[in-house]
């Protein structure tokens, strides 16, 4: 039992020097804490109502999000600020246009290699009284936790207790290497959370939640 365990730690050890070795070796490279994939764009809404459309939501709570990261020490890099599609950039892969928008996500954050992806969406529902957060995750246990916290924290704003959800089908979490969770932040087609996810004093609220989350989170996988 000590042995293998010992064996575990060694293992971890080496990853830990290799990652370190392969970033002082592309100095052109910024260290990332966190990417910020801000979903939709351009072309692509995402979910809508009437005047209100996903792509906007998600831009302006991932940029509130984003600065208070930054504020609190965070290495944080926001893949979208402003409104177009990202598949514009992606001229190295093949498929169809939400593919690549899509490649484009993963394609930075496994470059890049930061220490983990938050993917901001808002969630819709034919059922008007869906509300409320979801986080999915991928299937390993750093994401697993990050969804737990970033769920817990999102009920406690909302008065919810939804549970984190796995996401088997995600591209961006099927094909994202470092931990990567989807935030759904509310439900564009409940009237409540409309306003809410509208709202500014509402978004900075979603911010401080996210953030408390992930402090949270890299105080227990990354204490140093
Ligand atoms: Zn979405």
């Amino acid at each position: 039992m000590k042995q293998s365990l010992m064996i575990l730690l060694l293992f971890l050890c080496l990853c830990k020097t290799s990652d370190a070795y392969a970033l002082a070796n592309d100095p052109l490279l910024p260290n990332a804490d966190i990417i910020i994939d801000v979903g939709h764009g351009g072309i692509d809404s995402g979910a809508l109502h009437g005047k209100y459309l996903e792509k906007d939501m998600n831009l302006s709570i991932s940029k509130k999000t984003y600065k208070l990261l930054k504020k609190r020490g965070y290495r944080v890099i926001i893949n979208r600020t402003e409104d177009y599609a990202l598949s514009e950039d992606n001229t190295w892969s093949y498929g169809s246009r939400h593919r690549k928008d899509l490649a484009q996500r993963s394609g930075l954050a496994n470059t890049i290699k930061p220490k983990m992806m938050l993917s901001m969406h808002i969630n819709w529902s034919g059922k008007s009284d869906r509300r409320g957060p979801l986080v999915i995750y991928q299937n390993q246990s750093d994401s697993i936790l990050l969804a737990g916290l970033l769920q817990e924290s999102l009920n406690h704003l909302y008065g919810t207790d939804e549970l984190p959800v796995l996401g088997k089908k995600y591209y961006v979490l099927k094909h994202t290497k470092c931990p990567a969770v989807i935030v759904e932040l509310g439900f564009i087609s409940n009237k409540a959370d409309r306003k809410l996810l509208n709202d500014s004093n509402h978004q900075a609220k979603l911010a401080k939640a996210i953030a408390q989350a992930i402090d949270q989170y890299f105080a227990m996988i990354h204490p140093n």
